[in-house]
């Protein structure tokens, strides 16, 4: 993990967090961009955003993720023991393909995943709306730092190879 942001880099990405309020945007993006979970986080009000820059095979490619509203908005985030969370999915979906370019990545996240005693969504039920969406689907845990890597990784090889044409 490098947090010097003048550092030189292959490629520059910027994503977005998006998803209804206390899914937990704040805690992925600082668990990805500083290993970092807090218990009793406040609500984000305003910009907040982080970046990381991350070695993919021989290039060097900085992520710069915000967790709230932006023009490019990516990783949109449920938390899998508050069902209305998930069902704001699709109306957060609908809302980006109206406004959203053609080409743009998304990447379905049910946050939460060690709370799974309280669990109100099905990993099916994750799966199938993003088969339905043509976008894919991944349980995470800001707290117990569980697919949170894989799932900015998953947006970002998406992003690099729509913007660079080929897989990392
Ligand atoms: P945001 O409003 O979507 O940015 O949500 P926050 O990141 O502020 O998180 C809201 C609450 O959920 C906080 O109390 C976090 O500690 C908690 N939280 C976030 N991610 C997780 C997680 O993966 N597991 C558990 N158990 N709690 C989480």
């Amino acid at each position: 993990m490098n947090n010097s942001f003048d550092e030189e880099c292959d490629y520059l990405f910027k994503a977005v967090l998006i998803g209804d309020s206390a899914v937990g945007k704040s805690n992925l993006l600082s668990r990805f961009a500083k290993d970092e979970f807090c218990l009793d986080s406040k609500p984000t009000i305003g910009v907040e955003f982080a970046y990381r820059s991350i070695r993919v095979g021989d290039k060097i490619i900085k992520a710069q993720i915000w967790d709230t509203a932006g023009q490019e908005r990516r990783l949109v985030v449920c938390d899998i023991t508050r069902r209305p969370t998930f069902e704001s999915l699709q109306k957060w979906l609908k809302e980006l393909r109206e406004f959203g370019s053609p080409e743009m990545v998304v990447v379905l996240v049910g946050n939460k995943s060690d709370l799974a005693q309280s669990r109100e969504v099905n990993l099916e039920d994750g799966q199938r709306l993003a088969q339905l969406e043509q976008v894919s689907f991944m349980e995470t845990s800001a707290k117990e730092n569980l697919n949170v890597e894989e799932a900015f990784l998953q947006m970002i090889n998406r992003i690099y190879e729509i913007t660079c044409h080929k897989s990392l």
